[in-house]
């Protein structure tokens, strides 16, 4: 079987480029992706699966019924791509260049899309000798608000008892995977610290509260959260990104706003940090006679990949790249709305080497307004995803093993 869908990927090859290259051309903001899903909608529908569309907004859900099994219990396998693009200016030149102003795919979500149409093509070949079923999540907004929950909350998990995700990776060349096992990336939270003062003179501070002041001080203190509250081996982030207060030179402002985000793997340590902002910067601003308000979001939770499907990828990448192939990774401080689906089925998230053969597209990371990858990786992608279904639903450990 390996050969056979080795041989049907490398036929589909260009049409998987040319739909990478479209949708590269052609990106879409979060929740914007219309135009992506209804060429999703109609690749999938052209194989003969059932299609939903408008899942979530600009979502679409394919599902592929293999065959029915003597005992009633089936398997069923998900496979998920990000369709949205960036808010980026692509500064690329040639053909393959954005031609929209001020969008991009600069997190390779139009090969994620590309290569599970690839795999949606060869699985819907092989689907009479599928013992169970493939159901295939075209989810919007991964960068932001996020796809993947309301996606969970329109059922686009129901019956599903394992999830594949991958992602391009340009640190990793062409014929590497890179796996994590346990947390793969941090939960992505955010927060809003405001510092109120009393606004003055700038010559007469002993008539003012300066918020900036308190701000500084503030922004210092925060830094030893990681530095000196958490343990040494454990893993955060705490970014003031933004910092925002004051009139003019010669006046004392009376407010500053600072914005950060909170990074953390861990979700007992993710659940303790709003408390220790509060109480940092509840310490320092009555030190001073100042007074504060804190806003904190909880976002994307932490991406923690299941001992069950990381053992699937391992032995699937392990058989197709060659052991040596298969990268064992430290988890990432980014984040994945990916995370929500594992808090509901077991399943793994992983990197796919796509590192551009160019010398001077190398090293461009995710995000970049060069990003760019090489399209050989497709090829690994589609048959990553296609092995990975086949092992699931052939040999997998069944229905709700090891949730
Ligand atoms: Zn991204
Ligand atoms: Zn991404």
């Amino acid at each position: 079987m390996r050969e056979r869908v080795r041989a049907r990927i490398e036929e589909l090859h260009p049409q998987i480029v040319e739909r990478r290259r479209d949708l590269h051309r052609h990106p879409e903001l979060g929740f914007e992706e219309r135009r992506t899903a209804g060429i999703v909608a109609e690749w999938l529908g052209a194989l003969g699966l059932e299609v939903r569309a408008g899942v979530a907004g600009t979502g679409v859900v394919g599902r592929l019924r293999g065959l029915a099994t003597s005992s009633g219990a089936r398997r069923t396998i998900a496979l998920r791509a990000d369709m949205d693009a960036l808010p980026v200016q692509d500064k690329k030149r040639g053909p393959l260049a954005s031609e929209v102003a001020g969008k991009m795919h600069a997190c390779g979500h139009d090969a994620h899309t590309a290569m599970l149409l690839g795999a949606a093509s060869v699985l819907a070949e092989l689907r009479d000798e599928l013992p169970g079923d493939v159901v295939f999540l075209f989810q919007p907004a991964e960068e932001g608000p996020g796809g993947a929950e309301p996606m969970i909350a329109a059922g686009a998990l129901d019956g599903v008892d394992m999830i594949l995700g991958q992602h391009c990776q340009p640190s990793l060349p062409v014929g590497e995977i890179g796996v994590s096992r346990g947390a793969a990336l941090a939960a992505t939270d955010a927060f809003e610290l405001t510092i109120h003062g009393v606004g003055g003179h700038g010559a007469y501070p002993h008539l003012a509260t300066d918020a900036i002041v308190v701000a500084a001080q503030v922004v210092m203190a925060l830094q030893t959260i990681v530095a000196r509250n958490l343990d040494p081996l454990a893993s955060a982030v705490v970014t003031i990104g933004t910092i925002h207060g004051g009139y003019n030179f010669n006046v004392i402002a009376d407010v500053v706003e600072l914005r950060g985000t909170v990074r953390t793997l861990d979700p007992h340590l993710r659940d303790a940090m709003p408390a220790r902002i509060e109480a940092i910067a509840a310490g320092v601003c009555a030190a001073h006679g100042a007074r504060h308000e804190l806003e904190y979001h909880r976002k994307y939770p932490p991406t923690i990949n299941h001992e069950v499907g990381v053992a699937l990828v391992r032995r699937v990448a392990g058989e197709v790249l060659g052991a040596a192939n298969v990268r064992e990774l430290p988890p990432s401080m980014g984040g994945e709305d990916f995370a929500y689906y594992l808090q509901e089925v077991p399943g793994c998230f992983y990197w796919l080497g796509a590192r551009h053969p160019h010398p001077e597209q190398e090293g461009y990371a995710l995000h970049s307004p060069h990003f760019d990858i090489d399209e050989e990786a497709l090829k690994v992608g589609v048959q990553l995803l296609v092995e990975g279904a086949l092992e699931h639903l052939l040999k997998g450990a069944g229905p709700n093993a090891a949730a």
